[in-house]
């Protein structure tokens, strides 16, 4: 069994969070171990608040599990705070997989989720450790505020360590949806899919949950970036409601392609 370790947030709409990663990283074939960096206060409308769980506990129960446990790749989401980032960069020159991370900033509803501390900090120093980092477009923006273009951007994160930038454009107007791939030495690639009716909650979670489980089992990174699109596109295709706000991406469809 391929084993995804997830470093992500408590949603407890299952919308987004760790029980998202789970289920896209089972949907891929593979099994997700987590060390949670916060809870969170959140409907399918908004987030309300972030507590970052203990440090103590969480640097136990990562160095606990990774002792033990083959991990295949890693998938980092919403963080608890800046004194984490030490401790996930020596987990992470320990194992030595592929890292994917989403860079989790501010929640679809509008609620900011990280500090100017938390931002800085990542950028020093867990940026560098990324094999592929998935912004949405504000995202992106907020990460390289002086960048005019995406493009520029995408290009500013690689500059500062990231291998490659997949800044995904579900949050830009228009009738398709452009995710912009980029990678250093190559001309910037564009994956473009037709717009889905509907708000989703937790589909950035699920892509890149998706895309590191394709690399733990195996696949490239091209391979496993346009698979979990098309994979993450179906599952968006089935989203349903459980509340009165976004739709929660349905992850029980079938795998790849
Ligand atoms: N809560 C957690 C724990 C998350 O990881 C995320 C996003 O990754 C969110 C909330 C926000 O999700 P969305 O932007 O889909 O609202």
């Amino acid at each position: 069994m391929a084993n995804v370790l997830c470093l992500s947030g408590f949603d407890p709409t299952g919308g987004a969070g760790v029980l998202a990663d789970a289920a896209a990283i089972q949907a891929a074939g593979a099994h997700a171990v987590s060390v949670l960096t916060a809870l969170t206060v959140q409907d399918t409308r908004n987030v309300r608040a972030v507590m970052p769980v203990d440090l103590d506990g969480f640097r136990d129960a990562l160095e606990t599990l990774i002792d033990d446990v083959a991990i295949d790749a890693v998938k980092i989401g919403l963080l608890g705070d800046a004194a984490q980032l030490p401790v996930i960069v020596s987990a992470l020159l320990a194992l030595r997989v592929p890292v994917v991370c989403d860079p989790v900033l501010s929640a679809g509803g509008g609620a900011n989720l990280v500090g100017e501390r938390l931002q800085t900090a990542f950028l020093n120093t867990l940026l560098p450790q990324v094999d592929v980092l998935t912004p949405n477009a504000a995202e992106a923006r907020r990460l390289v505020p002086n960048a005019t273009r995406l493009e520029a951007a995408a290009d500013a994160l690689l500059a500062r360590g990231a291998r490659r930038v997949l800044v995904t454009g579900g949050d830009e107007p228009g009738a398709t949806v452009e995710n912009l791939d980029c990678a250093a030495g190559r001309p910037a690639r564009r994956h473009t899919w037709p717009r889905l009716a509907g708000s989703f909650h937790g589909a950035g979670c699920t892509l890149a949950s998706a895309i590191a489980a394709r690399l733990a089992l195996g696949l490239d990174a091209d391979a496993a970036i346009l698979e979990a699109q098309r994979w993450t596109r179906r599952a968006l295709a089935s989203a349903f409601p459980i509340g009165g706000g976004r739709l929660i991406p349905n992850r029980a469809v079938n795998g790849s392609p």
